[in-house]
């Protein structure tokens, strides 16, 4: 883990920094900053089917794109230093209160910290290890995770390079993703249910919907359709984008929410081509999704 972090190339940006003494562009160094971890009910059906998955919403991030709803952590990189050991403590926390998974948010930066947490409890979690990205990683990085992660949950979140350039400094974000992806459905496998309707094993991938962005999100879809199957991973789209407040002008055209007829007509896409997962309905989009930061459920 050491040398891995003294040269870290852990994610497309590939600083080679060292994170024992820098950050790099994730705006985090060798420490964990977590920004909460709670029972979170908002989730897929099959993720959030009981009392909520436990989540842990970890700050920084490689992506910092420029609407992001979680800037304040992923951003401003506002969050408590724990130790590899007191994240696993909360992990074991998480599943007493009756989580259904263990979720990690925005994980890709702490990728061997989470490892050896998980090193340390993985044998005392009778529940699945959900790994929640923003799609941007490195297959290398997510061959790391094998045997230790049992649900993906990855963002696809553009399919053009310019786009992807313009909100998220990173024209090569579907390369990586899609292939990240691939290698996400590769190790996860067949999807598998538990007899309550919980996904205990398998790929999830989301697409958030954005303003003025439509065919850019039916071309994911189409290579959603082309590179995956029903039995090894669902789709969910998306329909919540909220602009806040601090949308740069160059990027104006996201400082609205998406329309019905912008929506709808994804919606259709999906449908024309038979893909299996999830819609979110129009109407709950909303800035409830977006959790209060307050470092609740992490250690004193
Ligand atoms: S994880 Fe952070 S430091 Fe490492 S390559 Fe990615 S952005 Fe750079």
């Amino acid at each position: 883990m050491d040398n891995l972090l003294k040269n870290c190339r852990l994610c497309p940006r590939q600083c080679g920094i060292n994170r024992y003494e820098n950050t790099g562009y994730c705006g985090v160094g060798e420490e964990i900053l977590g920004a909460k971890a709670c029972l979170h009910q908002w989730e897929e059906p099959c993720i959030s089917y009981r009392n909520g998955a436990g989540t842990v919403f970890f700050s920084g991030c490689s992506l910092h794109c420029c609407f992001c709803q979680n800037a304040p952590i992923s951003n401003e990189i506002k969050g408590k230093a724990i130790t590899v050991r007191q994240l696993s403590e909360v992990f074991l926390r998480l599943q007493e209160q009756g989580a259904d998974s263990i979720e990690l948010v925005t994980p890709t930066h702490y990728v061997l910290q989470i490892i050896s947490a998980l090193d340390m409890v993985k044998h005392r979690l009778g529940i699945p290890v959900i790994w929640n990205s923003g799609g941007y990683e490195l297959p290398e990085t997510i061959r790391l995770l094998d045997g230790y992660i049992d649900v993906y949950l990855p963002d696809i979140k553009y399919f053009s390079s310019d786009i992807s350039a313009k909100y998220s400094n990173a024209p090569d974000y579907f390369e990586y993703s899609s292939a990240a992806v691939l290698r996400m459905i590769n190790q996860a496998g067949k999807l598998v249910y538990n007899d309550q309707g919980g996904l205990i094993r398998g790929t999830v991938i989301r697409h958030l919907v954005l303003p003025s962005h439509r065919h850019d999100s039916m071309k994911i879809l189409d290579w959603i359709a082309e590179n995956t199957t029903p039995e090894t991973a669902l789709l969910s789209l998306m329909s919540q984008y909220t602009p806040f407040d601090g949308i740069p002008d160059s990027c104006s055209e996201l400082r609205r929410r998406i329309t019905k007829m912008e929506y709808n007509s994804v919606v259709r896409h999906a449908q024309d081509l038979g893909l299996d997962g999830f819609i979110q309905e129009k109407a709950s989009a909303s800035a409830d999704y977006v959790p209060d930061f307050d470092f609740s459920g992490l250690p004193e």
